[in-house]
């Protein structure tokens, strides 16, 4: 037996964690009809259950919890409770055994790409039944390495897990919020045909360290742009935001209409993005368009559901850093949550968080 099949032996105890303004408001309904007899039916030991009450209530709850009464985290959200989970680990003096705790997604949110990805991944159905796959990848126990990554702006530093947007993307991320009553697939398909409609771009610079698709994950070396050693330290950007750009790492500038940094496939259970990213790859792609593209690459790209094609104008990166210099003014959301806006500086930390996957 692995130590991973050995914890399996053991019936699971879980903290849940549910957001109950995720997707139409009806997270708690979602997780109490759905989820929980499954729970039940598998033994699974509900230790604790929260119901998230505002914003930043998550994250705080987990910054003190007290961890050794558990043996996993369950979120039924979307991924901004994911994001404030991943802060809230980091943010406690244990963060290196913290963000181990196994976490396991229950996509009842807006936007579900982390678990949708995850499901993707297992060949699980990601639009029909995605619940009930999703519980039934946590009571399997199986457990699976993701990436955080560090994004730090002039003031502040967060971890995230799922996905940056800035431009287009970013604004259908905060502008449809007031459309959150007809449910995700509708709010993000209503908010992306706005925003092609409008098409409108955002000048700016992209640096970033380049590697090859094929690259395997290893830390920065100091040829690649490390200036900090972090090695006992809580891990952050290698490259500050302020400093100066390493002599080895790319420019692009111009006039972006999308760009958004992915760490797996998905966007929303509804956009998969590039199919062939996966969670704990240690990288990020970079998917972005110039002011070149044209509305129907744009509608193309929105409604092709294979995440396979490859559409003219769309250009992709692969990196593990990168400094997002957004000069026009625009929305900056990181894993669906707005953060100041501003240049970021931005640095993959490989396999630091467990999932519970297939
Ligand atoms: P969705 O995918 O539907 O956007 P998320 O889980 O990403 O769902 O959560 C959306 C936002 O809801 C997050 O910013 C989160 O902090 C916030 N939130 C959590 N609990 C509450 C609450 N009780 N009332 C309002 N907002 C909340
Ligand atoms: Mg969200």
């Amino acid at each position: 037996f692995s130590p991973e099949q050995i914890d399996r032996l053991e019936p699971m105890q879980l903290l849940v964690i549910i957001n109950p303004f995720s997707g139409r408001k009806n997270g708690q309904k979602l997780f109490q009809n759905i989820a929980r007899p499954m729970f039940d039916l598998a033994g699974a030991v509900i230790v604790q259950e929260v119901i998230t009450e505002r914003q930043g209530h998550a994250k705080e709850f987990v910054e003190t919890f007290d961890l050794t009464s558990i043996t996993g985290i369950v979120l039924a959200s979307g991924d901004g409770i994911v994001y404030e989970v991943i802060n809230g680990l980091m943010a406690r003096p244990d963060w290196e055994t913290a963000i181990k705790t196994p976490i396991g997604l229950i996509p009842t949110g807006s936007g579900n790409a982390l678990v949708s990805s995850l499901l993707y991944e297992a060949d699980e159905e990601v639009h029909t039944c995605a619940i009930e796959n999703a519980v039934f990848q946590i009571i399997n126990g199986g457990i699976k390495q993701h990436d955080i990554a560090s994004v730090c702006n002039s003031s502040s530093h967060s971890y995230i897990g799922v996905v940056i947007h800035w431009g287009m993307t970013g604004i259908v991320d905060v502008e449809s919020e007031k459309l959150r009553f007809l449910g995700g697939k509708l709010r993000n398909l209503i908010g992306g045909l706005v925003c092609i409609v409008m098409k409108r771009s955002y000048y700016g610079q992209l640096s970033y360290l380049p590697i090859e698709e094929d690259e395997t994950k290893s830390p920065l070396t100091e040829a690649e742009g490390s200036i900090h050693s972090t090695n006992t330290l809580k891990p952050t950007t290698d490259v500050g935001v302020s400093d100066p750009i390493p002599e080895h790492w790319k420019t692009i500038e111009g006039n972006f209409v999308i760009f958004m940094a992915l760490t797996s496939s998905h966007v929303t259970e509804n956009d998969m993005m590039c199919a062939e990213t996966k969670t704990g790859s240690g990288k990020f792609k970079i998917l972005y368009t110039f002011d070149d593209v044209t509305r129907g690459q744009l509608l193309a790209k929105l409604s092709e559901s294979t995440g396979a094609v490859k559409i003219e104008n769309f250009h992709e990166i692969h990196t593990r850093a990168f400094r997002l210099n957004p000069i026009s003014p625009c929305i900056i959301t990181v894993d669906g949550e707005q953060i100041d806006y501003g240049p970021i500086q931005v640095q993959m930390h490989p396999g630091m968080m467990r999932l519970y996957s297939r």
